[in-house]
């Protein structure tokens, strides 16, 4: 089907009562402020929201308003319209989203990864976008409704966090705006930066000395892994970490760093991080995963030894295109 506009999905939405949403699976401050920020504006036109997510929210993101209100299960129906925000393929919304049980009821995808599948009835997907929190500011205004501060302390959440606090390539004149904007409706920049970003809990902190005692260099190529015998010796809970690839990327000689984790179920979650002018989205998606052309991810079957055998070749090829043809 045609790309609606974002007026049309605003429409849909205006003539909605019950309104059935989702995001990602492992949450980050964007998947948590774009779901309860758009929790708030559709509360604010009267309508019947519900707010769902598998996995625990961040303990970062627990200041945001509204976080009490996520469920982890959607109750029963039936629903008018269903949304999903911030995740490029089904398996990202985790076992909450089960398509039968929606009564046949519309989806809606509102997200910025350049590898999202389009899998919804309306799919609103916008890559230049710097997080998907920036798109609900997009869909407020083609909806002409206000962005009240609830809903601009969750959207500046998501915006300042999917961007490491406006530092990533994608961050342009119209971002900044957009943060501007929501600072002018009464989010508290430094503030939402603070709690965000300066926040790491002891013992991720602490699991960074093994995964660091591991780390390996091949050319530009730099990686760790973290087993879960390491998360036992720091007693660090299950979680990933977003924040130990993109330190690794600091590194001068590096040009793509990659973490590999191995999840309880024996699986191994890969998170890849490039440097500007480089694309690792094309690699996650092959994997089964998506992402953004410097930030993307997968979950890959183990053993964890074998996983980065098989991925670094594919990561090393992304630095020498004609060395794969
Ligand atoms: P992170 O490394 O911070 O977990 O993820 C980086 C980016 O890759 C995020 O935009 C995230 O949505 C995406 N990503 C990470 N893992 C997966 C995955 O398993 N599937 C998909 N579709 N995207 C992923
Ligand atoms: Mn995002």
């Amino acid at each position: 089907m045609p790309s609606p506009s974002l007026s049309e999905i605003a429409g849909v939405l205006a003539a909605s009562r019950r309104i059935l949403m989702f995001t990602h699976v492992s949450p980050d401050g964007d998947a948590i402020g774009s779901l309860l920020g758009l929790g708030w504006l559709l509360r604010e036109q009267g309508k019947d929201v519900t707010m769902v997510d598998a996995d625990p929210v961040p303990p970062e993101l627990l200041f945001l308003p509204g976080v009490e209100r996520i469920a982890n299960q959607p109750p029963e129906g039936p629903w008018d319209v269903i949304v999903a925000l911030d995740a490029s393929d089904i398996p990202r919304l985790g076992s909450p989203f089960q398509p039968a049980r929606l009564n046949g009821a519309p989806l809606i995808t509102i997200d910025h990864h350049v590898t999202n599948l389009r899998f919804g009835a309306y799919n609103w997907v916008d890559p230049s976008a710097a997080a998907t929190a920036q798109i609900i500011v997009h869909l407020a205004d083609a909806w002409g409704i206000p962005i009240t501060k609830p809903a601009a302390i969750c959207l500046l959440a998501g915006l300042v966090t999917d961007t490491r606090g406006f530092r990533t390539s994608n961050v342009t004149i119209d971002v900044l705006a957009t943060a501007m904007r929501l600072m002018e409706s009464g989010a508290d920049l430094a503030e939402i930066s603070e709690r965000t970003l300066n926040y790491k809990p002891l013992a991720a902190i602490r699991l960074w000395g093994p995964a660091l005692e591991q780390l390996q260099v091949r050319g530009p190529v730099i990686w760790t892994h973290v087993t879960r015998a390491m998360r036992e010796q720091v007693q660090a809970p299950d979680g990933s970490d977003s924040g130990l690839v993109s330190f690794l990327l600091e590194a001068p000689e590096a040009s793509i760093a990659a973490v590999f984790t191995e999840k309880p179920n024996g699986r191994v979650e890969v998170s890849l991080r490039a440097r500007p002018g480089l694309n690792i989205a094309d690699v996650a998606l092959a994997l089964g995963g998506g992402g953004h052309p410097q930030a993307a991810g997968c979950s890959v079957d183990g053993p964890l030894a074998e996983a980065e055998v098989r991925i670094i070749p594919l990561l090393l090829a992304v630095l020498e295109p004609e060395g794969r043809s």
